[in-house]
């Protein structure tokens, strides 16, 4: 199993256009010590033709740009992106979506509530369910991954539910279990992967989950918990946003303390993380308890 990180970032990518807060400053000077981000979002391959996106962000289209095995080959119309599965429907995990248009078979799968929350905007019609084949996710659940036409992929996805919060646009309505989802996705050679880009909080449960994961990819949007308030940014707390802080002794660090994975990275950094630059004690904080920090571009073999 191929897993490429097309974006690493949270919404609004890094720097985030309207941010002056104090690591975004560091972006827009050009400091060597960090690296640009776009927007949270994976893509999956079992053979390496076919790939998966996980989430679709706002910079897909940079991200295709920048990442050769999605781009078009052969003759007339083509691309490798065989799918794309989405965990929940936030801005920057549904909005390149839209970059998805002009007919390209594809198939789309999502829990019966990421599913519905489309169908009720019209705008994401531009998906044209003859052409774009809807798959419903359903929670404790495994399901292959079928290429346009139904073909098998290679992988299956099991969608589980984690603790958080519903997408931040979608508050107001009830909430669902379904709101935030963690996926273990699966070759036939019995590679596994553990995509958890957000979560409030890493319960026993979740750690038993993800028990023989070669690889973890773990929300890691902020350090503490009032870090954007800190930085003069907002006034959202990362437990009012549905987000385990990755430092302090309830956090994601601590928590996920003693697991045995080979290789755990945090993923979804929002921009006011201090951990985005090369050095600091946060970083450093990171990489001693044996984890790192997700780049664009990165790919893993499993
Ligand atoms: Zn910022």
């Amino acid at each position: 199993m191929k897993v490429r990180v097309l974006g690493s970032a949270a919404g609004g990518g890094f720097p985030q256009w309207n941010c002056r807060c104090p690591v975004c400053v560091l972006a827009w000077n050009g400091d060597p010590r960090v690296r640009p981000r776009t927007q949270s979002s994976i893509a999956v391959s079992a053979d390496g033709a076919h790939w998966f996106l996980f989430n679709a962000s706002p910079d897909l289209k940079q991200q295709i740009a920048a990442n050769p095995p999605l781009h078009p080959r052969g003759q007339g119309r083509h691309s490798p992106i065989a799918g794309v599965v989405v965990t929940n429907a936030d801005v920057d995990h549904v909005g390149g979506l839209l970059s998805l248009r002009e007919r390209q078979p594809l198939s789309l799968y999502g829990t019966e509530r990421v599913l519905a929350t489309l169908a009720d905007n019209a705008i994401f019609g531009v998906l044209d369910p003859q052409v774009v084949e809807r798959h419903t996710l359903v929670l404790e659940q495994t399901a292959p991954l079928c290429l346009p036409g139904g073909a098998s992929s290679g992988l299956s996805v099991e969608t589980f539910a984690v603790p958080g919060k519903p997408a931040l646009w979608l508050e107001g309505g009830t909430g669902s279990r379904e709101d935030t989802v963690g996926l273990l996705v699966r070759d036939g050679a019995g590679a596994l992967l553990a995509y958890i880009p957000a979560c409030a909080q890493v319960t026993e449960a979740v750690r038993e989950r993800v028990r023989g994961a070669k690889l973890l990819l773990f929300d890691g949007t902020l350090w503490r918990d009032d870090e954007m308030i800190a930085s003069g940014v907002g006034s959202k707390t990362g437990a009012r946003m549905g987000h385990v802080s990755i430092g302090g002794p309830a956090g994601s660090l601590a928590g996920w303390a003693g697991i045995s994975i080979p290789r755990k990275l945090f993923i979804h950094i929002n921009n006011t993380n201090p951990v985005l630059i090369e050095g600091s004690e946060e970083r450093q904080a990171v990489i001693e308890a044996g984890w790192d920090i997700a780049e664009d571009g990165q790919e893993f073999l499993l």
